[in-house]
């Protein structure tokens, strides 16, 4: 039995951490047949646009996907392939779990924690204009019910299914009266739904404090599109930083993996980068796909590997320019003899 998967590699460090992501998932023993696609900047000119028909058609053929990071021009310029794949094939939920990893230096040892963030709506819809040109510009904030309902829902599904005990709904509705008062109200609503899972909710700003300070008291954090963006990244600053942060974005019938972190141009074609992030978003699609055991071995070697300390990129090492560590590949060569 072989799985068929869409590989899209990206761009920047992408195709270095999607190789070694290759290599290790290869290395389970489970048969994957890799369908690679290009998207992003790179592909514009062949194709007049840096998402083609034919990489979404792929996905949606496949039911899965795994990705590298795809670079997006700041300020100007074609908007995110990111978004748009998102948006495309109605990946509405983006899981990142923050878990701490024994031997990455970080504040806390033992942080656990799940991010659910909404994928499709929120400032992320993109209607944005200039009122005036150079004068005053114009975002447009989309909070809808049904796209509420649907991320609370799988927040609470899925801390039923993974046991645990309680989901927290990320809001500002005090100031975003309209938007988020209706986010909180229909979180309160599906809440009431799940009487074997406590809820509560905060405002993003003491939520943000309180994780940094007393990050024990959260579990799973449910939110808008951009809070979520967020405060996904200041999680994976409590475990260790993006280069071990992976993630999922998952709809109904399709899910592309993917690692939180970006394309990280400075970094391209060095073979410099941690390869974790991307690694642990390849245990994350075995689990998806039912390949349990596989996934645990992926996640135990990682945590070997790294706890170990001796073929860990520079990201990992207490300092950043010490010449013992490792490149990208090599950790993954790590990760594979301890499979
Ligand atoms: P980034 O995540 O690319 O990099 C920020 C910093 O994090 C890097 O300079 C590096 O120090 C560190 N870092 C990131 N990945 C690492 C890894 N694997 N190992 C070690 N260190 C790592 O964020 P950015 O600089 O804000 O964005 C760069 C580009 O990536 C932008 O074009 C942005 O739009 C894009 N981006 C894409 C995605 C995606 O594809 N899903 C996500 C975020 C950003």
């Amino acid at each position: 039995m072989s799985y068929p998967v869409t590989l899209i590699p990206g761009d920047g460090i992408g195709a270095e951490v999607t190789a070694a992501m290759r290599r290790v998932v290869d290395a389970t023993g489970v048969r994957i047949e890799w369908e690679v696609q290009e998207a992003g900047a790179a592909v514009i000119e062949a194709y007049g646009t840096p998402l083609p028909e034919h990489v979404l058609e792929s996905i949606r053929r496949n039911r899965v996907g795994i990705k590298g990071p795809v670079t997006t021009p700041i300020g100007t310029g074609f908007r995110s392939v990111n978004v748009a794949l998102r948006k495309a094939l109605d990946l509405y939920a983006n899981l990142r779990p923050a878990r701490s990893i024994p031997g990455v230096a970080s504040r806390y040892e033992d942080i656990d924690l799940v991010i659910v963030r909404e994928n499709t709506e929120g400032l992320y819809a993109g209607i944005e204009h200039d009122v005036i040109p150079d004068m005053a510009a114009e975002s447009i904030r989309i909070i809808t019910r049904p796209a509420t309902e649907r991320i609370v829902r799988f927040a609470f599904e899925y801390a039923r299914a993974n046991g645990r005990k309680q989901v927290t709904a990320v809001h500002k509705a005090n100031i975003l009266k309209a938007t988020d008062g209706l986010f909180l109200r229909v979180a309160q609503q599906v809440a009431a739904q799940y009487p074997d899972i406590a809820f509560n909710d905060r405002i993003v700003d003491n939520c943000c404090m309180q994780l940094v300070q007393r990050p024990h008291e959260y579990d799973v954090l449910v939110l808008p599109n951009l809070f979520g963006d967020i405060v996904s990244d200041l999680c994976s600053g409590l475990v260790g930083g993006l280069g071990v942060a992976p993630g999922a974005n998952i709809g109904k019938d399709i899910a592309v993996f993917e690692p939180v972190h970006g394309s990280a141009p400075k970094y391209a074609g060095q073979n410099k980068v941690n390869p974790t992030a991307t690694i642990l978003s390849g245990a994350l699609m075995l689990r998806h796909l039912s390949e349990r055991e596989a996934a645990l071995r992926i996640e135990s070697a990682v945590t070997k590997v790294i706890a170990e300390g001796q073929y860990v990129t520079y990201d990992l090492k207490a300092e950043r320019d010490d010449p013992s560590a490792v490149g990208t590949q090599e950790m993954a060569d790590a990760i594979i003899a301890a499979l």
